[in-house]
């Protein structure tokens, strides 16, 4: 191990200092070099428009009979025939793109093996990017008094009060309208009275202004010392990463908050990252309490109008803070001083589909080229952080104790084996007396399976066959809500036969295993007289209407709550004193080299919901392997030889951390075409050789078909210091997939089964 830089990802310190480029300007016919968004694999020279234009500068210019996006990248490369080339279009009206990210995009770039094209792609993901400034009629609280009120008028006069009256925002009619209720005529009958005031304003608004002084929560003593560490950092201008461990309800929240604070206290941008959309509502409302307006947010829920605003209002340096899902990395922030990514472990920071990269790496990456620093907060970091702070590549933080009188909840397996259940039912006799005793004491109880749907397979009884996707190598899963089976992969539904597709016997189909929706009639049955919730991603439409029923369980509107993983982020359940975890050894099953690591996150996670408030919790773990290392790991609550047994086993494999891994995925609609390709590439495999790598495979991909594509993967697992990317490069390069063939890199690859 040698530098400063992580054990894993790509290694900050091999980060030069950025040229001071930013007052280059190319006088009009210069030749500068664009690098655009198509799917070239070099720049293309253009002249300098009239004017000039600046390094950095997002540009229109003529590519064929079309007009595409780019960015001056530099000066021209001058191997052209001079009187061919054509001049830039136009120039956009946006900021032009800093040293910082263009050395971040290209440096992300290699490390992923992602063409260019496709990163500037995600750096350039808001529409109308270079449009002028445009108006829209928005509308604020206004003098007058309207001579008739009406229910519906007097709930648009009350939203505008709530939200700061005079001194409050403007909303365009369909934001007013909705957040009242009401129909946009209302809002127009108000204008009319004069009780309503009509405006111009600009389409891309700058964002309210977060006030950083306002007073924080009163910190324990423990929460207070971590905060003034991170206060300190986020005020210096160095890179610089620290992993905030703290169990769930510790307040790591509050303490990044204070991060957050001193960063925009000394006029940075900070970005938080979230695991989940349906996170985002709960943690806007805190930063609202705290600063007094709303922060940007740009995830796949906002609207395009919206993305074009964050996008073109943070690279103005318009918007203090960003909330948002990983992409937001890529956003031409101006002066970032802080990246806190809440969550670390959790495996959706790593994109599967698309240009593969994972977002905590990146994050840490971005930070280190602009000296920026990096918060990883989490309850049960991953393996990979961990061991970069027993290394002493990143600093790490402990909030040891739960916020308030509430305590870790104990935890305790059910032997499965010597409960007695009849088939087709999950709820252990010892876990429903767990439940009964809950309900008695007017306390909640969650019932935890990680399946969504009724159940996983649908099987035959005549033939046995079960019923697959037509396009996926994946089962159809039961959705007793919908009435139809779903694929999880693709999407595609069908109904619930009642004929057996394959042997044409009829009323023999039945569901077989657990999935949420079959827990919840399970339990119905079990506790007739409890009013029950499910807490599953599919079963509500937007993140407004998830947050609105967790607010309502959390309330106590439900005595038993039925959750899959999405209840084990991040929610609190005041009332909650009970988790049974229905089968706590799904997640040991194959070969995943992460399965340990994932299970145990997982059943903390999810037993950190019960015993929040002053109420003592209890998790009770179904399981059939109660001597499993990883249920006692989990049991006995020593995180710290927990995750040295688990370093040590991958250290002794020499696998990430401790040894690097590569996926090449091929894929193509003939299965027969795709493992040609990978079996010539395993072939050819000297350029791997030569550093030493193994190639295994080609073999079937861990979905080995989606959408009707067959998918084969071949792995390489290389040393710690083996010059991965590069021969990686040199093996590729030759390749030409032909057709439909696809071949894509997944640098450090999270799925293994
Ligand atoms: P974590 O992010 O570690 O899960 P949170 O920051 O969400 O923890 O804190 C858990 C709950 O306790 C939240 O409702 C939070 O507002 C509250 N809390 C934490 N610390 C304090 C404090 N010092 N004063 C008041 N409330 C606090
Ligand atoms: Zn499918």
């Amino acid at each position: 191990m040698t530098g400063p830089g992580p054990l894993f990802g790509p290694d900050p310190a091999d980060v030069g200092a950025s040229g001071a480029w930013d007052d280059d300007v190319f006088p009009p016919g210069a030749l500068v070099a664009v690098q655009t968004t198509q799917p070239l694999d070099r720049t293309l020279d253009y002249k300098a428009p009239e004017g000039g234009v600046r390094l950095g500068a997002y540009v229109e210019v003529p590519l064929g009979p079309r007009k595409v996006l780019g960015v001056v990248w530099g000066p021209g490369a001058g191997d052209f025939d001079r009187s061919k080339i054509r001049t830039v279009s136009r120039v956009l009206d946006a900021a032009p793109m800093r040293d910082e990210l263009r050395e971040f995009l290209q440096r992300a770039a290699d490390y992923t093996l992602t063409p260019m094209p496709a990163m500037l792609r995600l750096a350039t993901r808001a529409p109308g990017l270079g449009d002028p400034p445009s108006m829209r009629k928005v509308y604020r609280l206004g003098e007058g008094e309207p001579a008739r009120m009406t229910d519906a008028r007097i709930r648009v006069i009350e939203v505008l009060e709530e939200h700061g009256g005079h001194q409050g925002p403007a909303f365009t009619l369909k934001e007013l309208a909705e957040l009242a209720g009401v129909t946009p005529s209302v809002v127009k009958g108000l204008v009319d009275a004069g009780a309503v005031r009509e405006e111009e304003s600009p389409r891309d608004m700058p964002f309210p202004r977060l006030d950083p002084s306002r007073p924080s929560k009163d910190l324990t003593e423990g929460q207070e010392a971590a905060a003034e560490v991170l206060r300190e950092e986020a005020r210096s201008d160095t890179y610089g990463t620290t992993l905030l461990k703290g169990v769930t309800g510790s307040g790591k929240t509050e303490v990044y908050l204070e991060a957050v604070a001193a960063a925009l206290a000394a006029g940075k941008q900070a970005l938080v990252l979230l695991p989940e959309i349906a996170l985002t509502a709960e943690f806007i409302t805190r930063v609202e309490a705290r600063f007094g307006a709303r922060p940007a947010e740009w995830h796949s829920g906002v609207t395009m109008t919206e993305r074009r605003r964050v996008w073109r209002m943070v690279g103005e340096g318009e918007a203090d803070l960003v909330v948002g899902a990983r992409s937001a990395l890529f956003l031409p922030f101006q002066r970032l001083g802080l990246i806190v990514v809440d969550e670390e472990h959790d495996t959706s920071y790593k994109q599967e589909d698309g240009v593969l990269y994972n977002a905590r790496d990146m994050a840490v990456l971005r930070a280190a080229i602009c000296g920026a620093r990096v918060v990883l907060a989490s309850a049960t970091p991953s393996l990979e952080s961990w061991a970069n702070a027993e290394a002493g590549k990143y600093r790490r933080l402990d909030l040891p104790a739960r916020f308030g009188a509430s305590q870790l909840p104990e935890m305790r397996t059910i032997d499965m084996r010597a409960e007695r259940l009849q088939p087709g039912h999950w709820i252990s006799p010892t876990l429903r007396q767990a439940v009964s005793q809950r309900l008695e004491k007017g306390e909640q109880s969650l019932l935890f399976i990680n399946r969504r749907g009724f159940a996983p397979v649908t099987l035959c009884r005549a033939c046995g066959e079960q019923v697959a996707c037509p396009h996926c190598d994946a089962r159809m899963v039961e959705h007793r809500f919908l009435k139809r089976l779903m694929c999880h992969q693709c999407g595609t539904t069908m109904p619930v036969p009642d004929v057996c597709p394959s042997c044409k016997v009829e009323g023999k189909m039945t569901a077989v295993g657990p999935g949420i929706e079959r827990l919840a009639e399970e339990a119905a049955a079990l506790f007739p007289d409890a009013k029950q919730a499910v807490l599953s991603s599919d079963l509500f439409g937007s993140a407004r209407a998830l947050k609105a029923a967790i607010e309502e369980i959390a309330a106590g509107s439900a005595d038993i709550i039925l959750g899959t993983q999405l209840v084990a982020k991040g929610h609190n359940f005041p009332l909650l004193t009970l988790v049974g975890v229905i089968d706590a050894d799904l997640g040991l099953q194959g070969s995943d080299l992460r399965a340990a690591e994932r299970t145990f996150q997982l059943m903390r996670q999810v037993a950190g919901r019960a015993g929040r408030a002053e109420r003592p919790g209890v998790a009770l773990l179904q399981t059939y392997q109660p001597e499993h290392p990883v249920i006692r790991a989990i049991l006995g609550g020593d995180e710290e030889a927990f995750w040295a047994a688990e370093a040590a086993e991958r250290q002794q494999a020499g696998v990430p951390p401790y040894g690097r891994m590569a996926g090449i995925i091929l894929s193509g609609t003939d299965v027969a075409q795709v493992f040609d390709l990978g079996e010539a590439l395993a072939r050819n495999d000297a350029p791997m050789r030569q550093i030493g790598a193994q190639v295994f495979g080609p073999a079937p991909a861990p979905i080995a078909r989606i959408r009707g594509r067959h998918r084969v993967r071949l792995l390489v697992k290389a040393d710690k210091g083996a010059p991965l990317q590069a021969a990686l490069a040199r093996w590729l390069a030759p390749v030409r997939p032909k057709g439909d063939l696809r071949l894509a890199v997944d640098i450090d690859p999270q799925s293994f089964l």
